[in-house]
């Protein structure tokens, strides 16, 4: 059954799995419609989604919330005209100001075959944006959104709904953070910040579900990062020597260093 793809965390809150990069999209379902928790990384993506949702309620998507602005959360907004985006005021700026960077980012993980998808993709930034709080009713049900500042990118957003907290890419299971676009200095206060704030179940923009304990050893990994990278930074090693002995593997710690000196 179609209907068993959605996985209930909470009354009403559900999570759908993808396999592709292991992306998770939240659904909440109020009396007044449906609440999507990001949109997939193409609007045919974002259709199949449609379609699936459409064998767990009859009730429209009316809202979709933005995790942050990386096009593999975003690029399907297009497929829900009828609905309002939501998002951190810096993942409709980021939408506006980069398309063709989004573009080239998405090429570098899609397989060649789904190329044509990112040409078609209509990129729709939030129509709704706020600065660190805001709130959707979707009747009878509370969807809370919080910004706590910058991490896996400047615009990351925390979505709180009954028993459940969707992270976006502010944590990730079974992979290390994805360093390209962050903020490695202020990432672990971010985290901190959130910690208290979690529900008991915890969705991140990839890979399986996790618990606050497990945020909270991400917090601790990121303020090793953190830490690595002010002793290269101070000591003048050599990046190449540097990132072989680094808390993350080397990819996202040349990354990181990047970041840190950009
Ligand atoms: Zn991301």
């Amino acid at each position: 059954m179609l209907k068993d793809m959605f996985e209930e965390l909470s009354e009403g809150v559900f999570r759908r799995r993808f396999p592709f990069l292991r992306s998770n999209i939240g659904v909440v379902i109020g009396e007044d419609g449906v609440l999507l928790i990001d949109s997939r990384e193409s609007r045919e993506a974002a259709e199949e989604l449609a379609g699936e949702l459409r064998t767990l309620t009859p009730k429209p998507v009316r809202w979709v919330v933005n995790t942050h602005w990386h096009w593999d959360h975003v690029f399907g907004n297009a497929a829900f005209p009828d609905a309002v985006v939501w998002g951190h005021r810096t993942c409709r700026r980021m939408l506006l100001d980069h398309p063709v960077q989004h573009r080239e980012d998405a090429r570098k993980w899609m397989p060649e075959d789904r190329w044509g998808e990112i040409d078609r993709v209509e990129i729709v930034p939030p129509a709704r944006t706020f600065e660190a709080l805001a709130a959707v009713d979707v009747g009878g049900r509370q969807v809370e959104a919080a910004y706590h500042g910058r991490g896996h990118t400047d615009g990351d957003i925390l979505i709180h709904c009954g028993e459940v907290t969707f992270m976006g890419d502010l944590v990730e299971e079974g992979e290390p953070p994805k360093m390209g676009d962050s903020y490695p200095f202020d990432w672990p206060a971010t985290l901190t910040v959130a910690l208290p704030t979690l529900r008991p179940t915890v969705v991140p923009g990839h890979g399986g579900l996790l618990t606050p304990a497990a945020v909270e050893e991400s917090q601790n990994l990121m303020e090793q990062v953190a830490e690595w990278l002010r002793e290269v930074l101070h000591e003048g090693r050599p990046a190449a020597e540097a990132v072989r002995a680094g808390p993350l593997p080397e990819a996202e710690l040349r990354k990181a260093l990047a970041r840190a000196t950009a």
